[in-house]
This record gives structure tokens, C-alpha cells and sequence, in this order.
């Protein structure tokens, strides 16, 4: 402890006068809090907090206010990049123990939640409701932690993205004031947006205490399907033309040859290696079975192998199971050829019709390159990612990543896209919101200062310095 500043020292025993057991200043703890699953440099916290409630939650905000000391919430840590580093060292404040789901009303279609719920928590807590909340990143994130980064994933292509999906937010203020956003009504012409300018915020602004969600009713019917293709143009000239077409698809998802290996060798399938499109239609009995053959005439059109459609509960958990483990399937790759590896995944979005062209040229520059970096992605939003499997202990490969990671942002940039669909900025993207926003960045600057005229809430975020 003697690095740490005095005044955090007074910060933190405070803290423990005010939490006990839940202020601690374990090294496991900390170590765990350092970095979640980002690729990007890690750092201590200097204590970790677990408030129980908003009050406790708006009580360890005045306590750091009063000692100056930085403010990184926490939610489950799957954020990737470097979101929850502590970077100024200072608080971590985990919400996982305000895991209450508050209220449900079934017949508005709404919930209410602690940010500590996880997406699949909520799920599981709505079986018997009839409904569901649809957005998926894949990680068992936490409803917090998805709503500060205005996550989306692969039912996004239908259901939209957290920024469309909540409702309403109870925030902590930088000073300790607890303010709410919004109401329960679908919509609202009252003063400016502060729901959407929390959702995404990225912990900058204040700390989340509450989130009221849209819901959904289950589907009568789910079906899925897998479709290859020998030519990457065919995959993607596919899932454009079906967007295009206005199929209300719930998932629609590309992984490319070196990704769909991946998952073969990681989840046992064996699906023939090549760029592939992994679908998921929700409707009526005849509705998913009619838009399974509209797009499978689509898929046919642009050189498509055999649609494989299946309405079994099993296969569809088992692909989707697949597609959710790419990351680790990435990993193993490389697993028998070096000790030290590590994923750095990043993602771009461009307009639709943008998309082929961004893949393509995207697919040439690591066609070109020694690294390996499969790509996959929510195509049907424009969105797609790469994922560097890069040997820690090899420069040249985190510069190659370096290289065509800047390459990648600045094309999806000129063609009217943007440096993060779904992942946000944390500290590894904050070198491109400017060249992405321009002026408007300025903007997003005083919004900080008036909110957080300390530049406590979780600093070095977002904004270079
Ligand atoms: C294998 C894998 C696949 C992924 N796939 C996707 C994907 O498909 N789509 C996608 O969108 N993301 C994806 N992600 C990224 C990640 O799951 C999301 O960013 C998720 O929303 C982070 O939630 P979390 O609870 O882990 O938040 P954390 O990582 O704990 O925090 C993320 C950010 O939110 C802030 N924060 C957390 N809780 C609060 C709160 N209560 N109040 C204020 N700020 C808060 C933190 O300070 C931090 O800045 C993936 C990650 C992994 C590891």
C-alpha cells in the first residue's frame, strides 16, 4: 500500500467503516478487478467496493468524491477495451451483489433490474413469464455493464441494441446525487435524453443503480440455420440482399473459413470449412419456415451451398453454444504453438451496402499478413469483428495487429461507419472517437465536465488525454 496516495489510504478506510468485509483490499480481489477480458494493459484498483443498494452505491461516491479519489464501476468485467482498468488506480465498485430483479410488468412489457443482474439471470428469472429480453453479447455480461456500453450482439439484427431496449435508468452522480432518467411510458417528448446519454457512457458519467427494460413475448416458433459458401462476396452479398429485402431475421451471423475451423475443432462440429452463415428466424410456424425460404433462395442466388434448417430446440442451442464460444475456439487455434497467448478482438459497423467491401478488403489484408484473426460478426447490422490470436511474448505481431486494426477503423471511417458497433471505447479506442466524431467530441468533453467537473468516474476513458 505504500504507492497509494494518502488521501485514497483515508478514502478507503472510510470505505471499510462504511462496508466493512465489502471493502477489501485483497490482492486477488484487486488483481481480478484490474482488467476483466480486455487485451489492453492492465492496473490495480487500490480497494474494491460491493454496494447492496443505490443509497450504499451513492454513500461510496461521496466518500470518494470527498477524498478525490477515482471511481471504476464494475459489472462482470467482460468489457474489451480496457473499460474497467483502473488506469489512476482508485475504487472499483462491483455491482454483481445488486442483483435484484425489482419489479416485472408482464403486461406492459417492461422490467426493472439491479445492474448486477446478468442477461441470462434475467432470462432464467422470466421463464415462466412468457417473455424474454432479447439482447445477447454473448458473454454472461451484466445488465450494468451492457447498458454502459450499449452493447447489442446477435439478435440485435431484430431487436435492436440496449440504446433501443431501455427504458429508463436510476443513476449516482459524480457528487452522490441519485437521479432517474426517465419513466416506465414507451415514449416521452419531456426535456433532453438523459437515457441515452447514460447508456453508453461507459461508467464516465455516474454509476447505474437500476435499469428498466423493454421485454418481449417468447416467439411460437425458433428455427435455424447454417448455410456455406465458397466465395466470402456470396456469404455477405447474401445477408445484404436479405436485409435489403426486409426479412425480419433474429440472427444472421458470418463467420468466416478460419473461424468456422475454429468452432469445428473447439465444439466438435463438422460443418464443411467455409465462409458460413449462421441464421436464426423467430415468428409464427409458418412464418419462420417462410422466411427460412426466402433466404435460402437468396443464399442459393449468391453461390450457397445446402440450407441446412432446423426447428429442434437442441441443434439451435448447440449452434448458437458455438458461435458464442468463437473467442475461446479462436484461442485454441494456437493453443499447441506457444505459452502465452492472448485474443485481442476488435470491431468495426458500416452501412449495409458498405458491408461487402469492408469484409472483402478487409479478408485481403489478413490473406496478406502472418497473423491469425478469424473474422465473425452481426453482419446483418453492418457489424463485424476480427480476433488477433497474437503470441504475447512476439512484438511484431502486436504491431501487425496494430497495423491492420488502424486499417480496419479508418476504411469502415470512410465509408460513413463507425470505430466500435458494439464493443465501445474504454481506453484502447479513445485515439479514433475524434477522428470518427470531429468537433462533436468537444461536446461530449463539456457534457463530462459539467458532469464530473473532478474527472473522477472511471478516468482515462473515452477521451485521450
Ligand atoms: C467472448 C466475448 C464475446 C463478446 N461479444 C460481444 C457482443 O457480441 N456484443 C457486445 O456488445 N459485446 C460483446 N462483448 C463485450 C462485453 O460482453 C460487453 O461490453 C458487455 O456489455 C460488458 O458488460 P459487463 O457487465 O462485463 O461490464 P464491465 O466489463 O464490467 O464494464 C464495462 C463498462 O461499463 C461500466 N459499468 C459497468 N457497470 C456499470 C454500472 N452499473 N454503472 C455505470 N457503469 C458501469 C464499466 O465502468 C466499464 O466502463 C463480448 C465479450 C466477450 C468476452
Amino acid at each position: 500500500m505504500s504507492a497509494v496516495p494518502a488521501a485514497t489510504n483515508a478514502c478507503i478506510a472510510e470505505l471499510k467503516a462504511l462496508l466493512g468485509e465489502r471493502c477489501t483490499t485483497a490482492e486477488a480481489v484487486r488483481e481480478h478487478h484490474s482488467k476483466g477480458e480486455s487485451w489492453h494493459a492492465a492496473r490495480l484498483p487500490d480497494a474494491v467496493v460491493f454496494p447492496e443498494s443505490t443509497e450504499e452505491t451513492a454513500e461510496v461516491v461521496r466518500i470518494c468524491a470527498r477524498h478525490r479519489t477515482p471511481i471504476v464501476p464494475f459489472g462482470t468485467g467482460t468489457s474489451l477495451e480496457g473499460h474497467v482498468v483502473a488506469l489512476n488506480g482508485g475504487v472499483s465498485v462491483d455491482m454483481t451483489r445488486m442483483n435484484r430483479v425489482l419489479e416485472v410488468n408482464a403486461e406492459d412489457l417492461d422490467c426493472t433490474v439491479e445492474p448486477g443482474v446478468t442477461r441470462k439471470a434475467l432470462n432464467a428469472y422470466l421463464r415462466d413469464t412468457g417473455l424474454f429480453f432479447p439482447i445477447d453479447p454473448g458473454a454472461d455480461a451484466s445488465i450494468g455493464g451492457m447498458t454502459a456500453t450499449r452493447a447489442s450482439g446477435t439478435n440485435a439484427v431484430r431487436y435492436g441494441t440496449m440504446r433501443e431496449n431501455v427504458l429508463a435508468l436510476t443513476v449516482v452522480l459524480p457528487d452522490g446525487r441519485v437521479i432517474k432518467t426517465s419513466r416506465r411510458a414507451r415514449k416521452s417528448a419531456a426535456g433532453y435524453d438523459l437515457t441515452r446519454l447514460f447508456v453508453g457512457s461507459e461508467g464516465t458519467l455516474g454509476i447505474i443503480t437500476a435499469i428498466t427494460l423493454r421485454l418481449y413475448g417468447v416467439p411460437e416458433a425458433m428455427s435455424s440455420a447454417v448455410c456455406g459458401f465458397k466465395d466470402l462476396a456470396g456469404a455477405v452479398n447474401t445477408v445484404i440482399a436479405t436485409i435489403q429485402a426486409g426479412i425480419p431475421v433474429a440472427r444472421i451471423e458470418l463467420l468466416d473459413d478460419v473461424q468456422l475451423d475454429a468452432i469445428n475443432k473447439y465444439s466438435g462440429l463438422d460443418y464443411p470449412v467455409q465462409h458460413t452463415l449462421f441464421l436464426e428466424f423467430h415468428g409464427t410456424q409458418a412464418g419462420v419456415k417462410e422466411q427460412a425460404e426466402m433466404v435460402g433462395a437468396i443464399a442459393a442466388e449468391n453461390g450457397g451451398g445446402e440450407f441446412q434448417w432446423t426447428t429442434r430446440a437442441e441443434d439451435r442451442s448447440k449452434l448458437w453454444q458455438a458461435r458464442h464460444d468463437a473467442a475461446y475456439a479462436a484461442l485454441a487455434l494456437r493453443k499447441h504453438e506457444c505459452n502465452n497467448l492472448g485474443l485481442w478482438a476488435t470491431d468495426v459497423c458500416v452501412p449495409i451496402s458498405r458491408l461487402a467491401e469492408c469484409i472483402l478488403e478487409t479478408k485481403q489484408d489478413l490473406d496478406a499478413s502472418f497473423l491469425v484473426a478469424p473474422i465473425v460478426g452481426h453482419v446483418g447490422d453492418g457489424n463485424f469483428h476480427l480476433a488477433f490470436v497474437l503470441d504475447k511474448d512476439k512484438p511484431a505481431e502486436l504491431a501487425e495487429a496494430e497495423r491492420i486494426n488502424e486499417k480496419l477503423i479508418l476504411r469502415a471511417l470512410a465509408m460513413g461507419g463507425t470505430c466500435t458497433g458494439e464493443h465501445g471505447i474504454g481506453y484502447g479506442k479513445a485515439k479514433f472517437l475524434q477522428a470518427e466524431h470531429g468537433d462533436a467530441v468537444s461536446v461530449m468533453r463539456l457534457i463530462k465536465q459539467a458532469i464530473d467537473p473532478a474527472g473522477l468516474m472511471n478516468p482515462g476513458k473515452m477521451f485521450t488525454a
